[in-house]
């Protein structure tokens, strides 16, 4: 038996005209050999009746602090209506489809409500399904603790959950259908000769997912890569072909990236830069030390980090920039801010063989008319922390200056 994942992201589910092009998608698969398990997200975006930010709307705000197990259970409705709606749309279509919850479908989660992490995914009842004929449609983002609690795997979880069936299936290849025609050079929002990526290793487009391109979440990807199951973002709109994510060098005999160091431009909005003044405890050894432990135990999670003698650099998210600062005027430090940032970055495989890669981010930036705040890279991405009003020009700036419009997809190699 020849399974594949097909994942169906928000906006393709969100409307009966939609959700037909998505039986015709599992449909094909059928026609092709393929025995297809499907994963849905909730319906549409933000404001939409049955979106997500709409269902936890409903208990905002009801009462001071909503608790996160009631407040998961809500958020497990999203993907339950959009489930239960698409098996009901391919039994119209004259499918046998039976729709299961993530709890159902075997996936086993810890007690983190909001953010849960898969322990274990057992797939028998899919697979008894799957052997009876049936077309398996699971409530993606969300799983279920041993004691039975429903829970939610974080923003982007429904990815996480086609990942997991696919590696606990022994999938041939996870499809994640999206309203791009894949993974592109930048954000087509901000960039509009963005080009698609025919094909990119596991470790790029992690890199690009972690620096704020939103089609695909991280988590997804590393748990495809572990078992080296090759992923697929593609359009439910049209017949595009995708973008092929798998261990480059494994798959295609000879690869070589070297052609394209630099394979795309990404932004995260929302970030705040904290300078802190430590100079006053010159006399203690621990004094960036201190600063750090603070962050880490109030949950805060920092990036951009530079340690200088006097000073301590980093960004935070913009929502808890207040409480973030206000741990470290407790602890006596005089701290600088500088709301309203963003962080653009470009990210490859080859960054670090390029020569004068700095420079050209620089030059592009400062042409470009971006004030550069504060600067971060590693071997595979160069970050700049940005005023927030700049992204778009920044961004294009970048994607200007590496020609990414015009990117080789050609990565066999010579
Ligand atoms: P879904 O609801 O299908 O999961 P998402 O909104 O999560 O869809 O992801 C698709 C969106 O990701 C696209 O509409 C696009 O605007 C955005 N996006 C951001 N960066 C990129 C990129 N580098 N390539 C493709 N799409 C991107
Ligand atoms: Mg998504």
């Amino acid at each position: 038996m020849r399974i594949i994942v097909q994942k169906f992201g928000g906006t393709s589910v969100s409307t009966a005209e939609r959700r037909q092009q998505v039986v015709d998608k599992i449909v094909k698969a059928k026609h092709a050999g393929f025995t297809p398990v499907v994963v849905v997200s909730a319906m549409g975006r933000k404001g939409e009746p049955y979106a997500t930010d709409t269902l936890i709307n409903l208990v905002k705000g009801v009462t001071h602090e909503v608790s996160m197990r009631e407040l998961d259970l809500v958020m497990c409705c999203g993907e339950l209506i959009s489930g239960a709606v698409v098996a009901t749309t391919l039994q119209g279509a004259g499918l046998d489809a039976v729709m299961l919850s993530g709890g159902q479908a075997g996936i086993l989660t810890d007690k983190n409500f909001g953010n849960a992490r898969l322990l274990k995914v057992d797939p028998s009842r899919i697979l008894q399904y799957v052997q009876l004929g049936k077309t398996v449609v699971i409530a993606g983002f969300q799983g279920m603790t041993a004691d039975g609690d429903l829970t939610t795997l974080g923003r982007g979880g429904s990815d996480t959950t086609a990942s997991a069936i696919g590696v606990a299936l022994n999938a041939e290849f996870v499809e994640i259908y999206t309203d791009v025609e894949g993974v592109m050079t930048a954000d087509p929002r901000i960039v509009s000769d963005a080009k698609i990526l025919d094909v990119i290793s596991y470790n790029e487009v992690c890199h690009l997912a972690h620096q704020g391109a939103k089609v695909i979440h991280p988590r997804a990807v590393e748990i495809a890569m572990q078992k080296n199951i090759p992923l697929v973002v593609r359009s439910t709109f049209s017949d595009a072909p995708g973008t092929l994510i798998t261990n480059i060098t494994d798959e295609l005999d000879g690869a070589n990236i070297s052609d394209r160091p630099v394979v795309g431009v990404t932004q995260v909005p929302g970030i705040a830069q904290l300078k802190v003044g430590t100079h006053k405890f010159q006399d203690r050894p621990d004094r960036s030390l201190q600063v750090f432990k603070a962050m880490a135990e109030a949950g805060i999670s920092i990036d951009l980090i530079n340690v200088h003698p006097t000073w301590v650099f980093f960004t935070v998210r913009e929502e808890v920039l207040e409480r973030a600062k206000a741990l470290l005027d407790n602890l006596g430090y005089e701290v600088e801010l500088n709301a309203d940032c963003a962080k653009v970055s470009i990210v490859g495989g080859g960054i670090h063989e390029l020569p004068g890669v700095m420079a050209r981010v620089v030059e592009a930036l400062t042409d470009a008319n971006v004030a550069i705040l504060q600067t971060v890279d590693s071997h595979n991405t160069i970050s700049c922390l940005i005023p927030e009003a700049k992204i778009a020009e920044a961004v294009k700036a970048l994607h200007e200056q590496f020609s990414l419009h015009s990117l080789s997809n050609d990565v066999r190699g010579k």
